[in-house]
């Protein structure tokens, strides 16, 4: 302390009196040692006595904020969890739909929808679904959607009421057999539909999925036009219409589902976008 205070005073001094710097510093009083621990004390309670009005004022102002009254800490904000299913409206929805499989390319593909996190529809062939049965067991597992593309892909416009209706069984039986769940979709073969599909389709309790995005991927078979085709086209409630049985097809994947999400789409299955879809009824997109 007292080396301290001395040196403050020789630095008063030499500022105070720089023409003096030369000159004899005049004689710095020695503080008794008293007097310094008299300052000391002073100092403290001073202190003290300042801190107490200020925790005075504080309880005072902020009675929540009283130093001795403990506030217990908040719970920690429970983070939702990253929903890629389109939030609760699903206002931002797309489906992805995929027909005539599941075949080679299936298992690739859903591989690549697993790796992101998204979902799609397949549109199935009886034969396809009883040739593949595990295929339509993991589409179930992983959250897609699977539709009924019929049995023998004929127009189903130019068929009679029973044709139309033993097209369907077929498809539905398939799926069933080997999901053990039916489906409440069916898709017509080319989008070839009238009103005795209409009522086919009534009669069983399946809604007709059709589209609004045509990607026409089974001509342009070129990854970059299918995926352009795909996320140009769609708007939040879209049907995007796509073939697994395609490699460019699938190879357009992954840029399909990173377009929309850039477009602030999100692509889920049909059963997302539709959860109460109308038996009979023609579905082109939602809305
Ligand atoms: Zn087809």
């Amino acid at each position: 302390m007292r080396r301290i205070l001395t040196s403050a005073l020789t630095v008063l001094v030499a500022t105070a009196v720089p023409a003096a710097a030369n000159a004899q510093l005049p004689q710095v009083p020695q503080l008794p040692a008293s007097s310094s621990s008299d300052i000391q004390g002073e100092i403290n309670h001073r202190i003290a006595d300042a801190r107490a009005q200020v925790e005075d004022f504080s309880s005072k102002a902020f009675p929540q904020r009283a130093p001795k009254q403990k506030v217990p800490a908040p719970a920690p904000e429970k983070k939702p969890e990253p929903r890629n299913d389109g939030g609760v409206d699903c206002a931002n929805c797309v489906a992805i739909t995929y027909d005539d499989g599941p075949g080679s390319e299936t298992n690739r593909l859903l591989d690549k929808f697993k790796a992101k996190n998204a979902h799609a529809s397949f549109m199935v062939l009886a034969p396809n679904a009883d040739q593949h049965p595990e295929l339509l067991k993991r589409m179930k597992a992983e959250g897609h959607t699977i539709g009924n593309h019929t049995k023998s892909h004929r127009q189903l416009n130019t068929l009679s009421y029973e044709q139309v209706s033993q097209e369907i069984d077929a498809g539905n039986a398939a799926i069933s057999k080997a999901t053990g769940q039916g489906t409440r979709w069916v898709r017509p073969p080319y989008g070839a539909t009238n009103a005795t599909v209409d009522q086919a389709t009534r009669d069983k309790g399946v809604s007709q999925a059709l589209w609004d995005v045509d990607t026409v991927d089974w001509k342009d078979r070129n990854s970059d036009h299918v995926c352009s085709a795909a996320v140009q086209g769609a708007h939040a409630g879209s049907i995007v219409l796509m073939h697994d049985i395609h490699p460019t097809t699938v190879d357009a994947a992954d840029c399909v589902i990173d377009g929309l999400r850039a477009k602030g789409l999100e692509p889920v299955s049909l059963d997302r976008l539709l959860r109460t879809p109308v038996p009979g009824k023609r579905y082109y997109a939602r809305g």
